[in-house]
């Protein structure tokens, strides 16, 4: 279930994470009332939202015109990304030529972006890089204009209700500790870099997992036509493709950049050809950066404990201690549940889903695959788990006393002894004439069916049993091979 990432460093650290989270659930569910007994059973959180097999993150840097170009792109191909702005709102004259800085058109574009699950991120207010970036240099540039003027400024000029993601201009400052603690003081919780550009190694740090630092989080490769040394570009769609490629047969993280300058738009330009390769996969997350990370602190933070069940077949308590408006994202949770069931999160009824694209990280639903059920929900919430129609298929359970009146005007009392293990009944049914167990008893909602097999003088004769339960009474339909039809009712009894 869990893949291998890049990096063996990576690899130790995201497992020991996982081996506790899963260690805690357990203990956790074992030990609740009434977990042993129940027909749903809670098998662990999901690695990725939806139990998607692998992830599609995207991010594009600069406030250039060639932003709008670049979210048009990438909505005709369904890919989510975090655009980083530089939100400087008014240059001075003698630099309105640095187009980095263009803003100030692109407000209305990001805003429906947001609505349509891209993530606004934060490039400072007006760019500063230093080549070299000593740390004079970035302790000067840092500012609290910089860093928490450019977040108050989308904060103010968007309907996004927080900045989850910081973006270091050319990339630089990134290695300092001290400026990866400004960024975090400001409430950013992953700052994605660039490395070396000028020595072509910013373009594949090869990252395929989270990054271990996500103040200074790497990502998979580059895709775009420039960026300082001549040889760095990779335009070569099927190079760009195989990368993405083995990421998704690994199960990884593709977090691929670009800067829209840079970029050819059309169906036959590089960029959107390799979109076209990317997208629209039914068993792919596709998500912006930030909401990525905060995923992956809901997984290790939230934790699920089943309660006793009281009217619902089962009940868990989704619960974590985080600030919902910063991790406002959904987690996935992996049940094992019989077909026919209703699920409620705080009493809403949750829509189901077939297995299709998931794009976006705050929404509620289930998804079942044979009789495994993922449901995505918001934590700090109660799941319970029901038969959605009125008669409970339990309510089938127990004794129950019929009279029918046979072809031949003589009246039958039959008993039935019926046992029900989710959407299975088993029991016997008996008579004067003895005995007889059941076979392949089904309950669904209040619909009940099984058959007997009868044995007498040398003959086996099948009788089948079709009917409702409606509370305390069961009206049955007794089926002896091919001969008419007999009505029968059932009361409970002992
Ligand atoms: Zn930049």
């Amino acid at each position: 279930m869990y893949t291998l990432c890049a990096r063996e460093d990576e690899l130790k650290i995201r497992g020991n994470i996982l081996i506790a989270a899963f260690t805690g659930v357990l203990v956790s569910g074992a030990g609740a009332p009434g977990a042993d007994t129940s027909p749903v059973r809670f098998i662990g959180k999901t690695k990725y939202l939806n139990n998607a097999r692998a992830v599609v993150a995207h991010t594009i840097d600069d406030s250039t015109k060639y932003v709008t170009n670049c979210i048009d792109a990438m909505d005709k191909h369904g890919i989510k990304a975090t655009i980083f702005v530089s939100t400087e709102q008014d240059p001075a004259p003698e630099d309105r030529f640095f187009t980095q800085l263009q803003v100030w058109n692109l407000w209305p574009r990001l805003r429906q972006a947001i609505d349509n699950g891209h993530e606004i991120g934060s490039h400072a207010r007006t760019h500063p890089c230093g080549r070299p970036d000593t740390e004079a240099f970035c302790s000067a540039a840092y500012t609290d204009y910089e860093v928490t003027g450019s977040r108050d400024d989308i904060l103010r000029r968007t309907q996004q209700p927080y900045v989850w993601t910081w973006c270091y201009p050319c990339g630089h400052c990134a290695n300092y500790d001290f400026i990866q603690k400004e960024i975090a003081a400001a409430g950013y919780i992953v700052a994605r870099n660039y490395p070396g550009e000028a020595q072509g190694r910013h373009i594949r740090p090869d990252l395929q997992s989270w990054d271990s630092n996500p103040y200074n989080a790497a990502y998979t490769q580059v895709v775009q036509k420039r960026g300082g040394a001549a040889k760095s570009e990779i335009i070569d769609v099927a190079i760009l493709d195989a990368k993405f490629d083995e990421v998704y047969q690994r199960g990884g993280i593709y977090n691929f950049m670009s800067h829209p300058q840079w970029l050819d738009y059309g169906p036959e330009g590089f960029y959107e050809r390799h979109l076209a390769h990317i997208s629209r996969r039914g068993d792919v997350w596709y998500v912006p950066m930030g909401p990525l990370y905060a995923y992956r602190t809901i997984f290790e933070r939230t934790e699920v404990r089943a309660l006793s069940p009281a009217a619902a077949k089962a009940r868990f308590t989704v619960s974590n201690d985080l600030d919902p408006k910063i991790y406002d994202g959904s987690i996935t949770l992996e049940f094992r549940a019989p077909a026919g069931m209703a699920i409620l999160s705080s009493g809403r009824k949750l829509a189901e889903r077939a297995n299709e694209m998931t794009d976006r990280w705050t929404q509620e639903y289930f998804r079942r695959e044979g009789d495994h059920v993922y449901v995505t929900v918001q934590s700090n919430t109660t799941l319970e788990f029901l038969f959605s129609v009125k008669a409970p298929a339990a309510d089938a359970a127990g004794v129950w006393k019929a009279s029918y009146t046979n072809p031949d005007g003589q009246t039958r009392e039959t008993t039935l002894n019926l046992k029900v293990d989710g959407d299975k009944v088993s029991g016997t049914i008996a008579s004067q004439r003895g005995s007889a167990a059941i076979s392949d008893g089904q309950v669904s909602g209040d619909d009940i069916s099984f058959t007997v097999v009868r044995r007498g003088n040398g003959d086996e004769i099948q009788v089948t049993y079709k009917g409702k339960v409606e509370g305390e009474t069961m009206k049955l339909t007794m089926q002896i091979d091919g001969r008419d039809p007999i009505q029968m009712t059932a009361k409970r009894g002992s």
